[in-house]
């Protein structure tokens, strides 16, 4: 089969037509990095009203560039869910109307689904179970992916995402948005040494991330004067990444059976955090998975192929409704999970 996949829920509206082999046939990303950028950070409103302006011709634009028309898509798979809700109701309405014109069944997709299969869409291997550490914008989640739909979550941040410790950090050292590419290169002429920072809940019993000590103590660091921006940025991934690996490997001792190591979310596409746990899953007798640096920022790739994976694990429900989907701005991947002193999914 093949699905056409939509993805609208923070600030890239892509569309992109994937086979069940992985193939992907044709692909479009818009960035709204340049409408965002003046205020660093996204605002909800101006990337609705983007969506919308682009995501309509840009359906058709995939389609015409596979030379194909929606007859030939056997299914439409779009984001209903975790992120903003304006940009969510833009891409599940678009597919709404495309599904309802075609006849052809909707695939509500969990956008962090999306991001938790996306490893499988680029490396056709990889089995489950798997431990996934998922860092993006707005989540940094140790999940173990036992199947399709099988999500279970060992920890989360008790306050800010990976990325969104990026992005901030960039922001206090006047690097410009999306931050995490900006922070990345600038420390590479740092010394990870040089500033003095926390490393948050190191070593603490509990399984959890926290990132918001941390841009506290880089926000201090930048105000004292005292430390060049390359240094601040350097000591700001190390001290990071030391997290990173700290809560990761705390993970991994609980985990049940595992056979790889994941890692993907927007924040995978560090390559100090993709060396490290490298480093780590060939220590533990490991596979490693990441997914190319396209797969790992927003994308429709990653949404049509985990309508692929629901379809082939007969998770699409046949002549169901697509009026009946509704767009879930909050949307746990694994219900079961507590919610962490209140800090939401
Ligand atoms: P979510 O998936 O949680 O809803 P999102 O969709 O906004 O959030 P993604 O597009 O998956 O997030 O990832 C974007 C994040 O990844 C941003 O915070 C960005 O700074 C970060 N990021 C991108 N590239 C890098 C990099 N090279 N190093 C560190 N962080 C990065
Ligand atoms: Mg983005
Ligand atoms: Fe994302």
């Amino acid at each position: 089969p093949l699905v056409l996949g939509i993805e609208s829920s923070c600030d890239e509206t892509a569309a992109a037509l994937v086979r069940a082999d992985g193939a992907i046939v044709a692909q479009i990303i818009a960035s709204q990095d340049e409408h965002h950028a003046p205020f660093g950070g996204v605002v909800p409103e101006i990337a609705a009203r983007a969506h919308v302006e682009v995501l309509a011709p840009m359906v058709g634009r995939v389609l015409a560039d596979a030379g194909m028309t929606l007859a030939d898509v056997d299914a439409i798979a779009a984001t209903a869910g975790p992120g903003l809700i304006g940009g969510v109701m833009v891409g599940l309405v678009t597919a709404k109307a495309l599904s309802l014109a075609s006849g052809k069944p909707l695939i509500a997709v969990n956008h962090l689904e999306g991001h938790a299969l996306s490893p499988r869409l680029a490396d056709r291997e990889l089995e489950f179970p798997y431990l996934l550490l998922l860092a993006s914008g707005g989540h940094c989640q140790i999940l173990e992916v036992r199947g399709v739909g099988e999500y279970r979550r060992l920890a989360t941040t008790i306050d800010d995402a990976l990325g969104e410790a990026f992005d901030k950090t960039a922001k206090i050292l006047g690097l410009g948005y999306p931050g995490g590419p900006a922070v990345e290169r600038l420390a590479k002429e740092g010394d990870p040494d040089a500033v003095p920072l926390p490393r948050p809940l190191k070593g603490s019993a509990e399984p959890h991330f926290s990132f918001a000590g941390l841009k506290s103590a880089v926000m201090r660091a930048h105000d004292s004067g005292q430390y060049a921006a390359a240094d601040i940025a350097a000591s700001f991934q190390q001290a990071a990444m030391d997290c990173v690996i700290d809560r990761t490997a705390g993970a991994l001792a609980v985990a049940n059976d595992v056979k790889a190591l994941v890692v993907a979310g927007g924040v995978a596409a560090n390559q100090r955090l993709r060396g490290a746990l490298e480093d780590m899953a060939q220590r533990h007798g490991l596979a490693f998975a990441a997914p190319p640096m396209k797969l790992c920022t927003d994308n429709a790739a990653m949404i049509a192929w985990a309508g692929q994976e629901r379809l082939a694990a007969g998770l699409v429900e046949e002549g169901g409704d697509p009026l009946s989907i509704s767009a879930r701005p909050r949307w746990p991947l694994d219900p079961d999970a507590e919610a962490v002193r209140g800090a939401g999914v």
